[in-house]
């Protein structure tokens, strides 16, 4: 809630006339309590998690043959009724976990200091903070989900995760309870060192979930942006993760690719990549290529 009743005060308070988006901000936030704001997150996380995941089934059910070669591990498909069940148990468990834990959190985000007052952040800015998320959620994610790889996590938590062994969007947030709250540290991590505005949190939670769900996707689409941001590890980076299993020493890292390549747990991906284009660079040769594409199940390695 903002402390002006008109937007001559605000413009009086914060010295200048308040910009396009400062006016618009003022007009939707001046009356809505703070903590209504940061429950905004239940409905934007609610749309992302049922949306963006929708987005690829619908790829693969009206343009299955343009875009079948980009597929990650071809020979798997999953049933539609697989599909759905997978939506409802992301469903019960974002109701019975993601939406309490938003509800109930908000204090934190008060102690931190979220602001949701004018002036609104620059756009270099709120793109600085961002970056600064996702730096932080990349590397302190990369030794949780490390540590869920010793023998109790794995068995006790993070199989959940592993029941997918060729993900699909959907699967991204699929996961045990203990999980997701233990997960939820890193994302909550970057901005508590660097507090910003709500506007700021909104997106960061938004393109946190989005970038997990492309990770989980099941596909390499070659006109996806984000895949050429340097060191961004990308849907295969990960499914290779998911396709070896629970016993995947390799691809640790949410986000970008340098924490595994510093402690040395990408080298079964690495091995991996390495045969497949000698085995791709052989059919070439031998004039056996059948238009396949470099992927996963061409070769049945689970190899670390
Ligand atoms: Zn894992
Ligand atoms: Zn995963």
């Amino acid at each position: 809630m903002l402390p002006y009743k008109t937007i001559g005060d605000a413009s009086a308070a914060i010295g200048r006339p308040l910009t396009a988006a400062e006016t618009l901000w003022f007009n939707y936030s001046a009356t809505k309590s703070d903590y209504f704001l940061y429950c905004h997150n239940i409905l934007f996380l609610f749309l992302v998690f049922t949306l963006f995941p929708l987005s690829y089934i619908l790829l693969e059910l009206f343009f299955h043959k343009k875009t079948h070669k980009f597929k990650i591990q071809p020979k798997v498909n999953l049933s539609f009724s697989q599909t759905l069940r997978c939506y409802f148990d992301v469903m019960r468990m974002f109701f019975l976990v993601v939406g309490p834990l938003q509800l109930l959190s908000f204090p934190s985000i008060k102690m931190i200091g979220i602001r949701t007052s004018l002036p609104l952040p620059s756009l270099a800015e709120i793109v600085a903070q961002l970056v600064i998320y996702f730096v932080i959620e990349d590397y302190t994610n990369y030794w949780m989900h490390r540590f869920l790889h010793c023998k109790w996590g794995y068995e006790k938590i993070h199989r959940v995760h592993h029941e997918y062994t060729a993900p699909i969007g959907f699967a991204a947030p699929y996961a045990h309870w203990a999980e997701v709250l233990i997960l939820g540290i890193p994302s909550f991590l970057g901005p508590a060192i660097v507090p910003g505005h709500m506007i700021t949190f909104w997106l960061w939670i938004v393109l946190r979930q989005i970038e997990a769900i492309e990770t989980h996707s099941g596909y390499d689409l070659p006109w996806n942006p984000i895949k050429y941001i340097p060191f961004y590890g990308g849907a295969e980076y990960h499914d290779y993760h998911h396709y070896v299993g629970g016993q995947s020493q390799s691809n640790f890292a949410s986000v970008f690719t340098y924490c595994d390549y510093i402690y040395e747990t990408d080298k079964g991906y690495r091995y991996q990549k390495r045969l497949l284009k000698q085995l791709k660079e052989g059919a070439k040769t031998s004039g056996l290529q059948n238009g396949g594409s470099q992927n996963m199940s061409t070769v049945d390695l689970k190899s670390d």
